[in-house]
């Protein structure tokens, strides 16, 4: 008889012994992902890497290109677009399309960050994202990013992350004369200008009875410049960052958990690469590695760029089709986490509606908050769709809500793909505690993520 009931899976139970063991080396590799890929120019850097190594070539705006074509588009060293052209006519299949995006809540320096005070150095910062900031002090953190010397050069800067190196510190209180603190809400309790990140503690004395320069921040600007060739000025453009020095690590006596910084959304991300790089060539895909998603996916490097679009008309040109049709017929998982239920805190989530850890990779019809405000809310024809491919594909697949309606809400890049008349849906895997400095998925989760981006791509 027709089973007439719906009823989450578990992944874990659901596997052999087989899958079991792909599971954990899917978790395994993904892991090594991360450690290497906390910024989106670290991850832009090593999914180029991947992509070469597959046979992917750079493109460049006006290159031919035929059927069978691997090739990608370096944004900026901050975004990145690869894309297959396979042998269906993408006028009629369209072009599957999977975006992630790479970049993660953090701590921004701001741009003239460094001072002095109680004969300790300092950078003032300006946090990036959705950050509850009391949850960024007492951790280790690691500096990234780029400056740039008056000739030009671009110096990469990256400590914290080799056992060796220091890392950067922002102080809390101590309980014992935290009274008046313990009285603040907890969205204020650290404030944003209480970010301030420790660099140094030694003067830079040496004989030379020089009180102005008998000091920390001069001590520190003398090592940055031996290191870097940098000076104080340097700082006023350059894009540096304070992401947690933690590696990706199993939770739980079993290893059914990966704790991480950054899943949201490289645990997307990443499948979504592994799939475009494994895909065969019957479909034309493209995939998306998005930066600023969590500042409103703005800027040259955003979703709302217009290089989305041009790279589609790049495609449709070299094979002579109209980009209208071609949009027309195309289908994208936006591909970003979810909220993963947490017991601990089951008054925040409906429970029927709200994703569950390790039932699988989870489908958001629509996000948004206060009455779907702000979602893209994909069609019940295209959701059927998408669920009968990863059906086909035995895919274990959930549905999810962000959380109980009016309590909140978030978005992702969805709106700005099917606003460009491309049927979208958002698929992706349920993360706990999300947008803290370490968050925490399942490694079954991860690896049905995995799945449903290949399913949707071969
Ligand atoms: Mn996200
Ligand atoms: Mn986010």
């Amino acid at each position: 008889m027709q089973n007439l009931h719906y009823k989450k899976q578990n992944v874990f139970s659901l596997a052999d012994e087989a899958q079991l063991k792909r599971i954990h080396a899917f978790g395994e590799k993904y892991k090594n992902f991360l450690n290497y890929s906390k910024t989106e120019r670290d991850c832009v850097k090593l999914s180029i890497a991947l992509a070469e190594r597959a046979g992917y070539k750079p493109f460049r705006f006006g290159d031919k290109l035929t059927v069978g074509d691997k090739r990608y588009y370096n944004n900026r060293g901050k975004s990145l677009y690869l894309f297959q052209l396979g042998k269906e006519d993408i006028e009629r299949c369209g072009i599957r399309i999977l975006a992630a995006h790479v970049d993660s809540p953090r701590i921004d320096l701001k741009q003239a960050p460094l001072y002095e005070k109680a004969q300790t150095a300092f950078f003032k910062t300006h946090y990036y994202g959705g950050i509850k900031k009391y949850q960024w002090t007492a951790v280790p953190l690691a500096l990234h990013g780029v400056v740039t010397l008056a000739d030009g050069t671009l110096k990469e800067i990256c400590v914290g992350e080799e056992e060796a190196d220091p890392v950067f510190y922002i102080s809390d209180l101590l309980p014992h004369l935290s009274q008046k603190q313990n009285e603040k809400k907890l969205a204020v309790g650290i404030e944003g200008e209480e970010l301030n990140l420790w660099v140094g503690g030694m003067p830079a004395t040496n004989g030379e009875n020089d009180k102005a320069r008998d000091s920390v921040k001069e001590g520190v600007l003398r090592l940055l410049n031996q290191k870097y060739g940098m000076t104080e000025r340097d700082f006023l453009s350059a894009e540096l960052t304070a992401v947690p020095a933690y590696k990706a690590k199993d939770v739980g006596f079993d290893g059914a958990y990966i704790a991480a910084y950054g899943h949201d959304d490289k645990v997307c991300a990443f499948p979504a690469l592994m799939a475009q790089l494994e895909s065969a060539n019957t479909h034309t895909t493209l995939t998306v590695l998005a930066d600023k998603e969590e500042i409103g996916s703005e800027g040259v490097t955003g979703m709302q760029s217009m290089l989305f679009c041009d790279i589609l008309e790049e495609i449709c040109l070299a094979l002579g089709k109209n980009i209208r049709a071609v949009r027309a017929s195309s289908a994208c998982l936006s591909a970003d986490v979810t909220s993963a239920y947490d017991p601990t805190f089951a008054d925040a989530f409906e429970k029927n509606n709200a994703a569950q850890c390790s039932a699988g990779v989870a489908l958001m019809k629509f996000t948004g908050a206060r009455g779907k405000s702000g979602a893209s809310d994909a069609s019940g024809e295209f959701v059927a769709k998408i669920t009968n491919i990863l059906d086909g594909a035995g895919v274990v697949w959930q549905v999810s809500e962000l959380g109980k309606v009016d309590l909140g809400g978030g978005g992702t890049v969805a709106k700005y793909i099917a606003s460009k008349n491309i049927d979208t849906l958002d698929v992706g895997t349920p993360v706990i505690s999300m947008h803290a400095p370490y968050e925490l998925i399942s490694k079954g989760d991860l690896y049905h993520t995995y799945l449903a981006f290949k399913a949707f791509y071969q």
